[in-house]
């Protein structure tokens, strides 16, 4: 595997293989790896000549410092597991390579996409998000970028971002990749006791009650109901929802046909967690 750390080495490579008619997978990553990740990278390497991956924890997604501080890093690791994994090369650059002296940051009007769950909890996370992927994308022109369904709304947004700019690059979403008994796999896990990594199984468990349970008719009892059974176990719920899954808009009261997506949000203690699920 191939490691560079600036656009400028990175570029040459790029052109030499679109050159040579080579067709580039892209898995951007903020490190930490997990299998999550690793399912990527194998949909890159199965659907294009050469995958692309990048390695930056972006500081302008953070709206909470302290989030940004503690975000695992396990980079021997990462290089290890890619590497394996058959990645053709690693893009490691550092914040002012993303965001050199001169960089203007654009601003995306995503809509209500950012004023809604996430963006509501963590506002201008979707923006910092829009502004790394924006960089990234400008420097790769991939064919095809992977993306984990795990970040649902992210996924929307970076769609969205894709569009506005006008780039040519099609978009996978990966399924969420689970552990055993469930746990949605994420970086921020590795941040989890072993007795909180058990109370973190209550969010997916949330997640299987709905998609079992739900009826037609009016879903807000039961979007509190299981809010108020995480908080009873001690979590700090910002939102237990459900959602179109076509365009993210609340539901108060289901047709029985539309297709819905169930999302949940919440801390165990410092650290925040995130997952959903489709509900057909
Ligand atoms: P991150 O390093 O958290 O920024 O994630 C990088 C990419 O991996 C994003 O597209 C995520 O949605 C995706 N990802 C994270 N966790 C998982 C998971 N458990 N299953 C599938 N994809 C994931």
């Amino acid at each position: 595997m191939i490691l560079v750390k600036t656009e400028k080495t990175i570029i040459p490579f790029l052109q030499k293989w679109r050159k040579n008619q080579l067709s580039i997978g892209f898995v951007p990553t903020m490190g930490a790896l997990h299998n999550g990740h690793l399912s990527l990278i194998s949909s890159s390497i199965s659907d294009c000549d050469i995958c692309v991956s990048s390695l930056f924890v972006n500081p302008t997604q953070f709206n909470n410092k302290s989030d940004f501080e503690k975000y695992p890093v396990t980079l021997e690791k990462d290089i290890a597991l890619l590497e394996a994994a058959g990645c053709h090369i690693l893009f490691l650059p550092s914040v002012t390579e993303i965001y050199p002296p001169n960089y203007v940051s654009p601003h995306y009007p995503l809509g209500e996409l950012e004023m809604i769950l996430e963006g509501k909890y963590r506002p201008g996370h979707f923006q910092g998000v829009c502004q790394v992927v924006d960089r990234l994308l400008h420097i790769t022109h991939p064919q095809c970028l992977y993306l984990g369904q795990k970040d649902y709304q992210q996924c929307m947004v970076i769609k969205k971002m894709i569009e506005l700019r006008n780039y040519f690059t099609d978009v996978k979403i990966n399924p969420t990749i689970r552990d055993a008994n469930g746990l949605a796999l994420s970086s921020r896990n590795m941040r989890l006791s072993d007795e909180e990594k058990i109370l973190a199984l209550h969010l997916s468990k949330t997640l299987f009650y709905i998609k079992e349970n739900i009826e037609p008719g009016n879903v807000e009892l039961l979007k509190q109901q299981m809010a108020q059974q995480l908080e009873d176990k001690g979590f700090k719920v910002d939102y237990v929802e459900i959602a179109s899954a076509a365009t993210l808009e609340t539901v108060t009261h289901w047709n029985g046909n539309d297709k819905l997506v169930a999302l949940v949000a919440a801390y165990i203690n410092e650290v925040r967690l995130i997952d959903n699920m489709l509900l057909f």
